[in-house]
């Protein structure tokens, strides 16, 4: 088996290294990357198991003294705060392992309250050496977003919301959506602006079979 066959937890685009710590999501979004590729930059994101701190920091060890990166974003095919232990755990060995300065980044579709019950999440990212938050509005209303991402639970684009709110306390917050028909991408930018966050538009990357 090639070694870019091999289903990766690390993973780097440019001069950023990213990390693809669960396959399991709260959303089903149609445009979701993993409903069509097995990974991106070549590298195969389609985990055969949900892997351990020490499974992610092995494969970490190997690349992260690599260059001087720009940074490490918690993104792959699933919610990284589905794995909210792993993440923690992750974050605070990349802290404790690499010197120099480097932004800690969690792409997240901001359900992250909703599926860990009793926790203070933007506090323990804080906490943890995580110095932002990319969440994925996706949308400037409910109906559209429950209609584009299907989430698995009713209050969905509320729980959005309230960690937009709950994050921006601690953590640099930026919120996006992509950019697609159905989507109202001033409607989205007008409650990025009402919740006081940065708006980013995402490019939408189309099935090519
Ligand atoms: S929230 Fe992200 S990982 Fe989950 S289905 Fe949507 S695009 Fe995929």
């Amino acid at each position: 088996m090639a070694q870019r066959d091999i289903a990766k937890t690390v993973y780097w685009l440019d001069n950023t290294l990213y990390l693809n710590i669960t396959s399991q999501c709260t959303n089903n979004c149609f445009f979701c990357l993993k409903r069509y590729r097995r990974g991106v930059g070549g590298f195969n994101l389609k985990l055969q198991e949900e892997p351990s701190v020490s499974q992610i920091t092995t494969e970490l060890s190997e690349v992260l003294h690599m260059r001087n990166w720009d940074g490490v974003v918690f993104c792959g095919f699933g919610e990284p705060t589905e794995r909210l232990d792993v993440l923690l755990g992750v974050s605070r060995w990349i802290r404790r392992h690499y010197g120099r300065p480097l932004q800690i980044r969690v792409n997240t579709n901001g359900h992250g309250y909703v599926l860990n019950p009793g926790r203070d999440v933007a506090l323990e990212l804080k906490a943890s050496g995580v110095d932002k938050v990319s969440i994925s509005l996706n949308a400037g209303d409910r109906e559209t977003y429950m209609e584009i991402c299907k989430p698995t639970f009713p209050e969905a684009y509320e729980a959005v919301l309230d960690f937009v709110r709950k994050a921006k306390l601690v953590l640099e917050v930026e919120v996006s959506a992509v950019r697609l028909p159905e989507v109202d991408l001033d409607k989205a930018q007008a409650v990025a602006d009402a919740l006081g966050v940065k708006f980013r538009v995402r490019e939408y990357i189309p099935c090519f079979y």
